[in-house]
């Protein structure tokens, strides 16, 4: 390693200022780059009280001398940059602003004991909220290892936004398992509480720190990346794995993102990686991923963000398509994409079985699942009550989907389900749509709707919008994220005072990753409330009871989801939150879907339900159900109202 020296104010000044240190997850991440920097082959995370109370980070990289220490303390000095042109030429450490330790120090109690490889002596330095106060000989091993406590205590108003434990120490999970998956050939621990959350072995085998970080399950569901055949751009590498698409959870946590080694948010790539699955994926769920990328330093700026989060590619569609055709590549080989293939399809526990359209019972709001199905010896009169356009909702995957048969009383229908899923679905299905496709031109009578305006079918677009006549113009409905919105709330209505929890016939154990487990024990209660009953054995959930009204709609496997949706992003959530945010995830559940899409059957049964929403104008996740394109902005774009119009052509 260079010498450490002091940078000069012009490089200084290019360095993106601002705050280093904004919560306990921060320090951590630039005290393990610093060890990954400094050539660990073991970097072990120990925090308290989610990293507010202590973080202690221990390596066994290169360490300091007593002079380095001193320097490496002091404000802009590193060891690795010397100046703007190294800067501007790329850096290839993790770390290159000389500003961390500082900064860490500064609002902070940091204590650094280091030893330098093949060194004599050992130094432990003390940097009490900026002053160093203590210099000395000290007996430790080779490497460094650097303690933080009292953060932020002399800074009232930062130590009070820090969220709940839970949260912080989710930040540091995350931090940590992201570079314990991007580096397999260095051992990364992390505790919490003196307790080991995991650990990865350090043997260069990145399946082996997924399995340690993620679980078993998770482990091995993960295909290779390896970045051959990328087309042309700025990328030179993209390497890692990727689950396969029915190993989703709801939320983006788990696609982790590294450029030339750095753990980066990079919306982009996890866009890219994303879209490389297709419609293999249901909207907003989303796989696990480590993608790491490479390319000339150069072409990427790291220095845009203070806490080096954000990267600017030169190029960054370049590096997009790529990150998806290496992706999309990944999951052809291992035959996990089929063009067009039905959403969700790869679902082992989708068994297909055709549509049931049934009409919706008189007086019955068409969302509601009808008691008891319909007995299946009368496929063709079903079709043909069934109302124009009634195959086409289920064409948001052009194949039939899982018809659950929902019973409230919770007697078991799987007898019934099995039997009409060996009378050869196919075949009937085609009768089914071949019938509804004939009458897709008739005129359809119009719904008299409350909240939308009255609208006139028109066709469907890509399998995924309804397009439709009001009269202001087009609508444009997007046939996914109503069925959202009606399931949302129908499921709210439904749990809306009943969180009794069902309990299940045999205990349902389920595999979670280490930062489900972590949330866990924080959250028992508040998932008592919403109805699940669990014990944790290791990184298994015992489960026990689920709620109720949710049990036949999603399986147990829907805990994994409510752990996640306790911490979303910054935000903290209360049980009504996490309540609200379980709806919304469930509301899109193919199996909840599918009663919308298919049971029930028409797109009037689905507009009817839209309008009988109380907000049909978003899905649960706040994106809109309904587009519309007035006569006016019509006119506009086609320019009608252009003057010289009617003079030239006639
Ligand atoms: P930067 O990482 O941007 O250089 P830091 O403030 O994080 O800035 O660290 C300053 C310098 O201290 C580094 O450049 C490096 O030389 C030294 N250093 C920090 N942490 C370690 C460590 N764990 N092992 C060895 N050297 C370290
Ligand atoms: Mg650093």
């Amino acid at each position: 390693m260079s010498e450490i020296t002091e940078l000069d104010p012009e490089t200084v000044d290019r360095i993106a200022a601002g705050e280093v240190v904004e919560r306990p997850a921060s320090a951590v991440k630039e005290l393990v780059e610093n060890a990954i920097d400094a050539d660990a082959s073991r970097v072990e995370v120990a925090v308290e009280s989610g990293g507010a109370e202590r973080i202690a980070v221990s390596d066994d990289g290169v360490g300091m001398s007593e002079s380095e220490v001193r320097a490496a303390v002091r404000a802009h000095t590193t060891s690795k940059i010397r100046d703007v042109e190294d800067l501007e030429a790329g850096v290839r450490t993790l770390g290159f602003r000389g500003e961390a330790l500082h900064a860490i120090g500064s609002v902070s109690r940091t204590t650094v004991r280091t030893k330098p490889r093949g060194g004599d002596r050992g130094t432990e330095l003390v940097l009490a909220h900026g002053d160093v106060t203590d210099v000395g000989p000290a007996g430790c091993p080779e490497g460094t290892t650097v303690e933080v406590t009292e953060l932020f205590e002399r800074l009232p108003a930062r130590r009070k936004y820090l969220k709940s434990e839970a949260t912080e120490f989710d930040h540091v999970q995350r931090v940590v398992a992201g570079y314990a998956l991007a580096y397999p050939e260095v051992a990364v621990s992390l505790s919490h509480d003196g307790r080991e959350r995991f650990a990865t072995p350090g043997r260069g085998d990145r399946r082996e720190a997924v399995m340690a970080v993620y679980g078993r399950e998770v482990a091995s569901a993960m295909v290779p990346v390896d970045g051959t055949e990328l087309p042309e751009g700025p990328l030179t590498g993209v390497r890692g794995l990727v689950s396969h698409p029915e190993t989703n959870r709801a939320g983006r946590e788990y696609l982790s993102a590294f450029v030339n080694g750095r753990y980066v948010t990079a919306g982009a790539v996890r866009e890219a990686v994303v879209d490389a699955y297709g419609s293999q994926l249901a909207p907003d769920r989303y796989p696990f991923a480590v993608v790491l990328l490479e390319l000339d330093p150069a072409a990427v700026d790291a220095n845009v963000h203070p806490r080096k989060l954000e990267v600017r590619f030169a190029d960054e569609a370049g590096a997009r398509e790529q990150v998806r055709a290496a992706v999309e590549n990944a999951l052809l080989r291992e035959g996990l994409l089929r063009s067009g293939a039905p959403r969700g399809a790869s679902a082992p526990e989708q068994a297909t079985i055709e549509p049931e359209p049934t009409e919706p019972s008189e007086g019955d709001g068409p969302t509601e699942p009808s008691e008891g199905d319909g007995p299946s010896g009368e496929e063709s009169e079903t079709a043909a009550r069934t109302p124009a356009w009634g195959g086409s909702v289920d064409g948001e995957d052009g194949e039939p989907a899982t018809v659950e048969p929902e019973e409230d009383d919770g007697t078991s229908a799987a007898g019934e389900t099995t039997d009409r899923a060996e009378s050869d679905p196919h075949d009937r299905r085609e009768r089914v749509q071949a019938t509804e496709q004939r009458r897709l031109t008739d005129e359809v009578p119009e719904p008299a709707f409350e909240r939308l305006p009255s609208l006139r079918l028109l066709g469907q677009l890509k399998e995924t919008y309804l397009l439709a006549e009001s009269p202001d113009g087009l609508v444009v409905v997007d046939q996914h994220a109503a069925d959202e919105r009606v399931n949302y709330e129908r499921l709210r209505d439904r749990l809306e005072g009943d969180t009794t929890a069902q309990t299940l016939a045999r205990p349902v154990r389920v595999e979670l990753t280490d930062r489900e487990a972590a949330l866990f024990e924080p959250h028992r209660e508040a998932l008592a409330d919403l109805g699940f009953r669990a014990e944790l054995d290791g990184r298994v959930a015992e489960l026990r009871a689920v709620p109720a009204v949710l049990a036949d709609a999603a399986g147990p496997e829907l805990l994994r989801d409510v752990l996640g949706s306790f911490v979303s992003g910054d935000a903290e959530r209360t049980v009504a939150d996490a309540r609200d945010a379980l709806l919304a995830d469930l509301a899109c559940y193919p199996s909840v879907t599918a009663n919308v899409s298919l049971r029930e059957g028409s797109v009037r049964a689905l507009l009817e339900a839209l309008d009988g929403c109380e907000n049909p104008w978003a899905c649960p996740h706040g994106r809109p159900t309904v587009v519309r394109i007035d006569e006016t902005e019509l006119e506009e774009r086609f320019e009608r109202d252009y003057p010289g119009h009617g003079g030239r052509r006639e």
